[in-house]
């Protein structure tokens, strides 16, 4: 193996820094791809990429990449898959291996490309995590690839997750978005595709799901309009395409926002908690004090209407909560008002590893709840206002339930949060990072003593 840097190029901004590995391809051949400084920079396109084919060679016998969609502007939609256990896994048992690879004769068999969908209800185990839907939010991108890098960079702190779980990561659903967010209008929020009938571009994707998608808005120059129709967008049927076929599989979907600072279970559509909201809720919470023990960061938890004070329909999360039925969906909105949509640079570090803790312990707690989760035995989900409802008597109740205790415990949690503001959060962060890296060493077990430039800037 060799380590080469490679020259810095600049554009106005600090270049990141590179660092290349050597990866034998054939016997006769080595190709050297550069591997992106991705934990302390907003990558572009081309080097998100780059770091992915850098991961995808390095630990190619765990982990695949794969293009799900082009988009408007013809650049891809890419999705790696991590899983540990599979037959070219060669620090696997034998005997893992041949069970494995048995799987593997199927799928071939099947004729199917994308990743693997396995029969039966021991296989359903994918984590699933999408990022960079909306262009503005950066660090959504930078911290999903935070995830890549934990679960293949730095595996053996991870080994155990990997062995229960597949994870599918989509670093950056919205790449022409992205480009144009990073190159021309930093406050940019849509796709990038534009509308026949108008001058105006762009489709907020997350509003164009089949999930009750005619309630979204209708105006093409909002911020959030819900496009011509329900997966008009290439971005979101690339993404429809893996999801639909995973769905068998999907066990915690995981859609990363930013800033709200909040971690929110559906439905987003309507006021209504889903049937098996205290599970969602044990999830988020489990992020929330993971995240809090952490550094101190305080995030709020609760359903999407309720903590955005609106309804959202035709949102990704709603989609395959609602449609596709997986066990668990929550959104997570990264930190923070104060910061915005991009944080400051030294920054990204500090919030990728953070909300890595939580979403690991999240993992972790997903795969301890599937047991109690029966999506296919619930209630029909409630329809939205305003749309007929035929079913009767369908809706679960909001305020009290079987066991008779009361539901939704967010409310109060909301008012107690505003006394500490997330500015003095963040202040205290910051300080806690300079003043004390012994304590986050013990605190924080993803960050080890030759931990490989992964802390705070
Ligand atoms: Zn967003």
């Amino acid at each position: 193996m060799q380590t080469t840097k490679r020259a810095k190029k600049s554009k106005g901004r600090a270049a990141p820094k590179v660092t290349a590995i050597a990866v034998p391809l054939h016997a006769t051949r080595r190709m050297v791809i550069p591997r992106p400084d991705v934990l302390h920079t907003y990558l572009e396109y081309s080097q998100i990429n780059q770091y992915l084919e850098y991961i995808v060679h390095r630990y190619s016998n765990f982990v695949k990449l794969y293009t799900l969609g082009i988009t408007h502007e013809k650049r891809e939609v890419r999705a790696v898959e991590i899983n540990w256990m599979n037959a070219d896994n060669v620090e696997l048992s034998s005997v893992m291996r041949m069970q494995a690879a048995k799987h593997a004769e199927q799928h071939k068999i099947s004729g199917a490309k994308g990743p693997m969908v396995l029969p039966g209800d021991k296989n359903r185990n994918i984590i699933f995590i999408e990022a960079g839907t909306h262009a503005r939010e950066w660090i959504t991108v930078s911290t999903s690839l935070n995830c890549i890098y934990q679960l293949t960079e730095r595996y053996t702190r991870n080994i155990e997750l990997l062995r229960n779980l597949r994870f599918i990561i989509v670093p950056l659903v919205n790449p022409d978005g992205y480009e144009y967010s990073r190159t021309k209008n930093r406050n940019w929020r849509k796709n990038r595709r534009p509308h026949k009938a108008s001058k105006i571009v762009g489709t907020d994707c997350n509003r164009n799901y089949d999930i009750f998608w005619e309630c979204g808005p209708t105006k093409t120059n909002r911020n959030t309009y819900k496009g011509e129709r329900p997966f008009s967008e290439p971005e979101t049927r690339a993404m429809r395409n893996i999801l639909d076929s995973l769905a068998p599989n999907l066990l915690f979907f995981l859609s990363l926002h930013s800033y709200g600072q909040s971690i929110m279970y559906p439905w987003g559509y309507c006021r209504e908690a889903p049937y098996y909201w205290r599970e969602l809720h044990t999830l988020a919470t489990t992020g929330r004090t993971a995240i809090k023990s952490y550094n101190g960061r305080e995030y709020r938890t609760g359903s999407i209407s309720c903590l955005t004070k609106r309804t959202i329909a035709g949102s990704v999360v709603d989609y395959v909560y609602g449609v596709l039925k997986s066990p668990m969906a929550l959104v997570m909105e990264l930190p923070s008002r104060e910061l915005g949509f991009q944080p400051p640079v030294e920054m990204i570090s500090q919030i990728g590893h953070e909300s890595w803790f939580g979403i690991r312990e999240m993992c972790k707690s997903a795969f301890d709840l599937r047991q109690r989760i029966r999506r296919d035995e619930e209630p029909m989900a409630p329809k939205p206002p305003g749309v007929s409802n035929s079913g009767g008597g369908d809706s679960p109740s909001n305020v009290s339930n079987s066991d008779g205790k009361k539901k939704s415990p967010q409310k109060k949690k909301i008012k107690k949060r505003s006394k500490r503001s997330l500015l003095t959060q963040h202040a205290e962060i910051l300080e806690l990072q300079k003043r004390q890296p012994a304590r986050r060493a013990k605190t924080a077990p993803l960050r080890t003593r030759d931990g490989h430039g992964d802390g705070p800037s």
